[in-house]
């Protein structure tokens, strides 16, 4: 290996040893006969000065290199209360491991800041700023923390189909696809599937997937494919699902605080734990309407609503029991009162990051609703087939792995949060 330690590992109290670090050239100053040169990797950035007067040609060499030139540095640790992580290397050997053949776009070191279009066009660039490497720090740890938490409620993790025939979703914001003489879709959720794993007796899954939408979105919420994480479990309602979708969110959000703690820092975000609050539709509609945010019955809140909601009730929100006019074909319409859904949705910080519901598990009832809205249930046969076939009572959600990231890393823009976003101008890289 080309180095014995990441930046992050190395410290004071290690003085004298001799170590190996390997990243990028951030900055190089030189002053008089001293040399300080700044390396990076993507735990952080190590001081290496070098005394001209004592170091060998090959050093000195080094010293004039252009600012991100990939480079491993073997050297001695030395305390130095001046240097920021107080201490520095003193190089012995530095290695150009592949000089550079062509000019950097931006500056990596943000003292002057790149537009977001231009980051994105880089992102292999983008990606060597600190900031970036810790929103997708964050990222891992949203992912890992799901699994781990869902893992140990005893679901199962499996895999749904990105292609699917058009009788399987119920939207028409769908992307085709050739596939051999007939048009296929991308998937738009993995919804059905999940619920035949259930009516299969899997009883508690979940997943994390891409999911495809094909609308002209134009907002800083929206992608054209995001990540979906998912889950599906049976014999339960949405009392029991919200339950679940409490624990994750809360567990995530309490994870990243605790692991993140050095990119929350870098990202000057102060993130604190969130109290959950659970309240029904007509509640938060008769607060919001109390509050002078006039909205009536059977509509869905707008952005600015959403925002009154978290300013009324806490960062971490659920809804339930929204208008089942509104809501998915297959939301369980409410045993006390058919006008409202077994439903609900997770607003954190004012944005929408998850939505859900018991499914309607009766064919009857389920071919009513696809009435309803237009649909033909002939389209959806052997969707409602399996419903004939001992379905039990279900329920579930989906997060959104890009907006819960950067709502949690403190970005304002969804793209910041998607490593390689795609959107209606950008499907490059
Ligand atoms: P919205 O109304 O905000 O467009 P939605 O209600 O259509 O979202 P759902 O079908 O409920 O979205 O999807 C579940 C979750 O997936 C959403 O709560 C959100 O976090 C995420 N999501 C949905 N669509 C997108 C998208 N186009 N871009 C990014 N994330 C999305
Ligand atoms: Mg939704």
């Amino acid at each position: 290996m080309l180095r014995t330690h990441y930046v992050a590992q190395l410290k004071p109290e290690m003085e004298n040893r001799r170590v190996k670090i390997a990243g990028w050239l951030h900055e190089v100053r030189n002053i008089g006969k001293i040399s300080f040169m700044q390396v990076r990797d993507h735990t952080g950035i190590a001081q290496v000065t070098a005394k001209l007067g004592d170091v060998g040609e090959e050093i000195i060499k080094s010293t004039s290199m252009p600012k991100e030139s990939v480079i491993a540095v073997t050297g001695i640790v030395k305390r130095n209360p001046q240097s920021k992580s107080g201490f520095e290397i003193i190089p012995e050997k530095i290695l150009n491991l592949n000089p550079l053949e062509d000019r950097i776009p931006f500056d990596v070191t943000s003292k002057v800041p790149a537009e977001l279009d231009v980051r994105l066009n880089y992102r292999h660039i983008d990606l060597r700023r600190l900031e970036t490497t810790s929103v997708f720090n964050i990222e891992s740890t949203v992912l890992s923390t799901f699994r781990g938490i869902l893992l140990k409620q005893k679901f199962q993790e499996m895999r749904t189909p990105t292609i699917v025939d058009e009788a399987t979703e119920g939207g028409a914001e769908l992307f085709g696809v050739k596939y051999f003489e007939k048009t296929v879709y991308l998937a738009q959720s993995p919804q059905l599937y999940k619920q035949l794993a259930v009516i299969g007796g899997m009883d508690k899954v979940f997943m994390v997937l891409p999911v495809f939408r094909a609308e002209k979105f134009d907002t800083p919420f929206h992608l054209n494919e995001a990540t979906q994480m998912d889950i599906e479990m049976g014999f339960a309602d949405h009392n029991d699902a919200i339950k679940v979708l409490v624990k994750v969110a809360s567990g995530i959000e309490a994870e990243v605080i605790k692991k993140n703690a050095p990119d929350l820092e870098r990202l000057g975000h102060k993130l604190e734990k969130s109290k959950p609050v659970v309240v029904t539709y007509k509640k938060a509609l008769q607060r919001l309407n109390e509050n002078d945010h006039k909205l009536e019955f059977g509509n869905d809140f707008s952005r600015e609503h959403e925002t009154a909601l978290s300013e009324l009730y806490g960062d971490m929100l659920v809804v339930k029991e929204y208008p089942t006019a509104i809501r998915a074909f297959y939301s369980m319409p409410n045993k006390k009162d058919p006008e409202i859904s077994n439903s609900y949705d997770l607003l954190y910080k004012g944005l929408e990051i998850s939505s859900g519901a018991q499914r309607i598990h009766i064919s009857k009832l389920l071919e009513e609703q696809m009435l309803k809205r237009g649909m033909n249930p002939k389209n959806f046969e052997f969707y409602l087939t399996a419903f004939k076939q001992g379905a039990p009572p279900h329920a579930g959600w989906s997060i959104g792995l890009e907006r819960f990231v950067m709502k949690l890393s403190g970005m304002q823009n969804i793209r910041e949060a998607s490593m390689f976003p795609r959107d209606r101008n950008r499907v490059i890289p």
